[in-house]
């Protein structure tokens, strides 16, 4: 039985550290993905200088080959359901008896902005590296920050804009970062999200009631009709499922995303299995946080093993509460589970710890004695 996995998100490496597993239940394993995959855990660490890229990057190419699995190097623009195949850029076709995407998502662009110049959506990950690259040559040939606005008050905006404020705090200059969101969506309804807004505001960024509507030459329109002066735009606008998901003919849910079953096949198509911010369980849906990702992996396992072998296919049951850690660009970190919180250096120590764990878990190089290798 050929497997296509697409996508190499992180239930997809960990699928791919257990090919043995898989191929042992005759599966012939491919993976079709980017040949590097830039972890968001770290993604704001990098914006914000404390990083450098290279430290939230995991080499696919190399993890696949040390675990056996035919890797392509692609990216899959169509996909064929009845003829069951897949198209990459070049034309090039690949068949299968089941597939899984993992694919992950892109930011929600509801005023058509993402084209313009000067706007920079949060997804994919790369762009927050061209951000970071392009406000740096800007404050080194200014000696001032530029105006920076944020769309969007979710945890992405607010992180990014703490990691915006951390990289002007780096080149010593006084950061100019405007956040713009509706009110009701500044996160202001628990004493952890005022502190959130007490810290930024400390560290010079302004909180706008409104939403961004509109761009042109160093402003940005506000859906009230006022302009705001803006060099750059952020877009953190909510995340969907990318459009290939939209084009399955499979059913989606507000946001785009694929539905599945508890055994994560997709409703319309037991071929097809869908996990992570791609997908959603329609029985129990959950946010975009890459935790679930890697919850589902050893089900996605099972049940790819099972449906080769004939047999009885397991559930996936996402817990109901996580931890959550934002990176505030400034040695500390914002630690939530549930309604417990903590805002300090020790939530950033703990974030550190548990994201550079899960780089080096996901490493090409298997760890000794690891029986799951070829
Ligand atoms: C700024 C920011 C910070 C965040 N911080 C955190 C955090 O600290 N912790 C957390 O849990 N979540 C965080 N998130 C949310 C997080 O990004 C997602 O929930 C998580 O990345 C989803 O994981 P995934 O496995 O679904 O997909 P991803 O991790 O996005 O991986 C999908 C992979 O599929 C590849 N791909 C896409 N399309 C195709 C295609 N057509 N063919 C082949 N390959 C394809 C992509 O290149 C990518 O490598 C953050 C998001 C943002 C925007």
């Amino acid at each position: 039985m050929r497997v296509l996995l697409i996508g190499a998100g992180h239930a997809h490496l960990g699928v791919v550290r257990q090919a043995a597993r898989l191929r042992a239940a005759g599966i012939e394993l491919h993976l079709i993905s980017p040949p590097v995959f830039r972890y968001s855990g770290l993604a704001t660490g990098v914006l914000s200088g404390a990083l450098e890229p290279a430290a939230g990057e995991i080499d696919v190419a190399g993890l696949a080959e040390a675990f056996g699995v035919a890797f392509h190097p692609s990216e899959v623009t169509a996909i064929d359901r009845d003829s069951r195949q897949v198209t990459l850029p070049d034309g090039a076709t690949l068949t299968y008896d089941a597939l899984s995407l993992n694919i992950g998502s892109r930011t929600a662009d509801p005023s058509d902005l993402a084209a313009q110049a000067d706007v920079w959506p949060v997804k994919p990950l790369s762009r927050l590296l061209d951000l970071r690259a392009r406000l740096e040559a800007d404050i080194t040939r200014t000696g001032v920050c530029p105006n920076l606005v944020i769309a969007g008050t979710g945890q992405a905006g607010l992180e990014a804009a703490a990691a915006l404020a951390g990289l002007c705090e780096r080149r010593r200059v006084t950061p100019r970062i405007t956040l713009v969101g509706p009110a009701s969506g500044a996160r202001e309804s628990s004493t952890a999200d005022r502190a959130l807004r007490q810290t930024l505001e400390r560290r010079g960024v302004v909180f706008m009631d409104g939403a961004v509507a509109g761009r042109g030459p160093d402003v940005c329109r506000l859906a009230s009709g006022q302009d705001l002066a803006c060099r750059m735009l952020v877009l953190a606008t909510g995340l969907m499922a990318p459009d290939l998901v939209g084009r399955l003919g499979l059913a989606t849910d507000r946001d785009g995303r694929l539905l599945t079953r508890d055994t994560l096949q997709t409703a319309g198509d037991d071929r097809v299995f869908a996990t992570g911010d791609c997908a959603v369980i329609a029985s129990a849906p959950r946010p975009c946080v890459g935790v679930f990702g890697v919850r589902a992996t050893p089900v996605l396992v099972h049940n790819l093993a099972a449906m080769a072998r004939g047999r009885r296919m397991t559930c996936f049951r996402p817990q109901t509460s996580w931890l959550s850690i934002m990176d505030l660009g400034d040695g500390t970190g914002l630690a939530q589970r549930g309604r417990w919180w903590w805002l300090g250096r020790a939530s950033l120590h703990l974030k550190r710890r548990i994201d550079l764990d899960f780089i080096r878990r996901m490493g090409a190089r298997p760890p000794v004695g690891d029986k799951s290798t070829r």
